[in-house]
């Protein structure tokens, strides 16, 4: 007999504890050898002060069993709390979100039959890393961090995925013709490991456009990798086209644990009424039984789900007159399932877990590069005008290192602004040196000194590095 493997489930909000009751229901009706150790998290957690909608006590749980069945929670609206989700994937290091989306025709209505995609979505990084300032009474910024390990990770898995599920093509979008630095090094490392690929093909698309074809031909897409905030959008496009939002399961997979959840929310409009659809839920906790090789489990009920769903038996949100035969609530859909354990689909393709959870090949990343200290852009808050503001600057720093630029929002307004440029309270000021020279980091600090000596209000500074002789900051414009 197999030995029971123990799992965390957490029920969550609005409709999570009945699409959770449904998916457990079949789980034990399946005979699953899994035992369940239950942690609260979500709007109650948040209501008694903890600010990440988990105590700290369910992480023992989670960091014990290292799998976690997860249904979907209510984010309370506003400051003072943090996502519970951006918060369980990067503490538990989940760095690659997979999300498969793909039409059930002519069973559920969609207007793409041959829909058949997998987004592998960047989980840690990007504008979610949640560091976000306000710096003057105008503006506010949040950090975009992309970082080649976490880039190599995610992409490498992609492509691991593509190569062990008999996927042929893996495409990537970013915004780096915008974005050079940041979106630029994700598309240059998608190069890098995708040429040590060569069976696969591969392909690289403005996101922009990539979400539009998405929406008009995703028939075009089979593994698509992302960075974390294209992932978040174009996985809901992809679920909603393929059929339904209540479909789309997910899997959030790091190192050490793992994480099952459906795509969609908490959905609590329709909470408590016995309407939704438990498959995304369902489906998730299918993908979790391959993770954990109950490949045989997984398969009878996939396969009893996809039989389901051929012979009509659809929940409000997919039912049609025309496709449909029996309107059914999520206990029912679940008793439907369960009826037909043992059964395959006729027409829709029957699933087959060889599974084995992909295992990452071991590689060396290059050392870094020689950094050097070149200049500083320092972020200033202030109302004066460009020229009198540079006036202020060359007075109090003198000309070590020298004033080169002013930008607001990124434009050049000094030297030789125009007046027509609409400004902001937010300027940066490049200091940057010509020529090879370097500075330190007792220069930056004396320098600042003469700044806080003059009055001037420094809201921030970066340092302007070099790596290898290459340049590590964006040009300001004019430069
Ligand atoms: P949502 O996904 O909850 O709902 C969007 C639409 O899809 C609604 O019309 C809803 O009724 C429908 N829908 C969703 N799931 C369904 C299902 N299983 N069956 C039938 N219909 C379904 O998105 P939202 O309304 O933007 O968010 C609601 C709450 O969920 C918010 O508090 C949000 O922060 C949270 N949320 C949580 C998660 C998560 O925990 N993983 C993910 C997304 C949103």
């Amino acid at each position: 007999m197999t030995q029971s493997i123990n799992i965390t489930v957490a029920k969550g909000d609005g409709i999570g504890p009945e699409i959770m009751n449904a998916t457990l229901f079949v789980l034990r009706e399946s005979g699953v050898p899994l035992t369940y150790e239950e942690i609260e998290i979500g709007e109650a957690v948040y209501k008694r002060g903890h600010s990440s909608g988990i105590e700290p006590g369910a992480w023992d749980s989670l960091r014990k069993t290292k799998v976690f069945l997860k249904a979907p929670i209510t984010t309370p609206q506003g400051g003072g709390v943090k996502s519970l989700n951006v918060t369980i994937r990067k503490t538990l290091g989940l760095y690659a979100n997979v999300r498969p989306c793909r039409s059930y025709h002519p069973y559920i209505d969609t207007r793409h039959p041959n829909m058949d995609v997998v987004i592998i979505r960047e989980n840690e990084e990007d504008v979610y890393a949640g560091i976000e300032h306000r710096q003057t009474e105008e503006v506010v910024q949040c950090l975009k961090l992309i970082t080649r390990p976490g880039s190599e990770k995610l992409i490498r898995y992609a492509f691991e995925y593509a190569k062990h599920r008999g996927r042929h093509k893996v495409t990537c979008m970013t915004k780096d013709n915008i974005m050079k630095m940041t979106d630029g090094l994700f598309h240059r490392v998608f190069d890098e490991i995708g040429a040590e690929y060569p069976d696969l093909e591969k392909d690289h698309l403005i996101v922009d456009i990539g979400m539009a074809r998405m929406a008009d031909i995703p028939e075009m897409f089979d593994v698509v990798v992302v960075p974390n905030l294209y992932g978040d959008i174009i996985s809901d496009i992809a679920a909603e086209i393929s059929g339904s939002v209540g479909l789309a399961p997910s899997a959030n997979i790091g190192d050490h644990c793992a994480m099952f959840e459906a795509i969609h929310g908490s959905a609590p409009t329709i909470a408590g009424q016995n309407i939704a659809n438990p498959s995304g839920l369902l489906l998730s906790a299918v993908k979790m039984l391959g993770h954990l090789g109950l490949n045989e489990y997984a398969e009878r009920i996939h396969n009893a789900w996809l039989k389901t769903i051929e012979d009509g038996i659809h929940t409000g949100e997919i039912y049609t007159d025309t496709r449909s035969k029996q309107r059914v609530g999520t206990q029912e859909f679940a008793e439907a399932v369960v009826a037909r354990l043992g059964q395959e689909p006729d027409r829709l393709p029957r699933q087959h877990y060889m599974g084995r959870q992909i295992q990452m090949p071991v590689y060396e990343r290059k050392p870094a590069g020689d950094k050097q200290l070149i200049g500083i852009d320092v972020f200033v808050d202030s109302r004066q005008s460009p020229d009198e503001l540079a006036d202020r600057l060359l007075k109090a720093v003198g000309d070590f290192p020298p004033l080169v630029l002013i930008t607001n929002r990124g434009v050049k307004v000094w030297p030789e602004g125009m007046s027509e440029t609409f400004c902001t309270d937010h300027w940066r000021c490049r200091f940057q040196l010509a020529d090879g020279k370097t500075m330190t980091h007792a220069d930056v600090a004396a320098m600042l000194g003469k700044l806080a000596e003059a009055g001037i209000d420094f809201i921030k500074t970066e340092h302007l590095c070099t790596f290898d002789g290459k340049l590590g900051f964006s040009l300001g414009q004019g430069q």
